[in-house]
């Protein structure tokens, strides 16, 4: 299988989730995925500690990719943040407005995505590959689907090469989304991001603020089983293997995995695939 594949980690905020991920991502990187990417706080909160995963990652000879989000920052601050990147070999990002932190109320000098991106391109040319966000059921500030639409052109346009999506469990929503884009002109990889389930209640509440749907049938089904974590384990990575297969079969052109910093989950559906 040619597929490719990509992980994502959020930084660590202790000592032993840093230790607890380097032995997390030593499994992982079993895999050969093609880059882990780094998540970075709205407003520079995680600068430090992104950038310190990113070093341990590409130390142990793995690609790295830090996310790189504008709001609340300066021009100044993003362009010391790129030298950073490019001085120590990082050749891909993932470019992002973010979501202004609670208590900061100046925007600062970029105020959406695809500002970033012609930032980064005006910057640094072609030295960094740069992936943008994508959102088959729409962001949830979104005036309208159509308008969100026209708003991830912009990001194409202004030179993202590729884009990750938001997670979501309905495949018809990946494939529209390809399809509209597509007749908007944009022609970039627009890989899916893959959410495993560990657990439903928090994946309900979090879904429910970033405007990813759980469809009925599963939510029922997850309900159902209260807390028999097992039950809960099976049916989320017999879901989402399947959901995983659909949009291969469908032509996505890969699959980015939201790891939450674990192994398990991710490698046991990475598995099944390839069975
Ligand atoms: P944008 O593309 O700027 O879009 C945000 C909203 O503004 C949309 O509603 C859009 O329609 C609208 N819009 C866009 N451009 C314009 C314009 N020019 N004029 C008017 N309206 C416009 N968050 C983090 O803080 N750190 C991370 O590391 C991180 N990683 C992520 C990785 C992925 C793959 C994804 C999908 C999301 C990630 N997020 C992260 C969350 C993301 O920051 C939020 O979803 C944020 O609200 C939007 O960021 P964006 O880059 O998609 O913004």
């Amino acid at each position: 299988m040619t597929t490719e594949l990509s992980i994502e980690f959020f930084p660590p905020q202790t000592a032993e989730g840093v230790a607890r991920l380097k032995t997390e991502r030593a499994e992982l990187a079993r895999l050969h995925p093609e880059f882990f990417s780094v998540t970075y706080g709205a407003g520079g909160s995680t600068r430090e500690r992104t950038f310190a995963i990113v070093k341990e990652i590409v130390a142990e000879g793995s690609s790295a990719a830090p996310h790189l989000s504008c709001i609340g920052s300066t021009k100044a601050s993003i362009r010391e943040i790129l030298d950073e990147f490019r001085a120590s070999g990082i050749r891909r990002t993932v470019a992002l407005r973010g979501d202004l932190p609670s208590g900061m109320a100046e925007p600062g000098e970029l105020r959406h995505a695809n500002e970033l991106v012609e930032f980064v391109r005006a910057e640094m040319g072609d030295d960094f590959q740069i992936i943008v966000a994508a959102y088959p059921e729409w962001h949830p500030q979104a005036k309208t689907p159509d308008a969100d639409l026209v708003n991830f052109a912009r990001k194409v346009k202004a030179g993202a090469n590729a884009a990750i999506t938001q997670y979501f469990y309905n495949a018809d929503a990946y494939f529209y989304f390809l399809d509209k884009a597509t007749r908007l002109g944009v022609d970039i990889p627009i890989i899916p991001g893959i959410m495993p389930i560990v657990g439903f209640s928090k994946l309900a509440r979090f879904s429910d603020a970033c405007g990813a749907e759980i469809p009925r049938w599963m939510r029922k089904q997850f309900e159902s089983y209260g807390d028999d974590t097992a039950s809960i384990r099976a049916f989320g990575l017999d879901v989402v293997t399947r959901l995983c297969e659909r949009l291969l079969r469908g032509g996505a052109p890969g699959l980015h995995f939201y790891s939450m910093n674990t192994a398990a989950l991710t490698t046991e559906i990475w598995q099944r695939l390839k069975r």
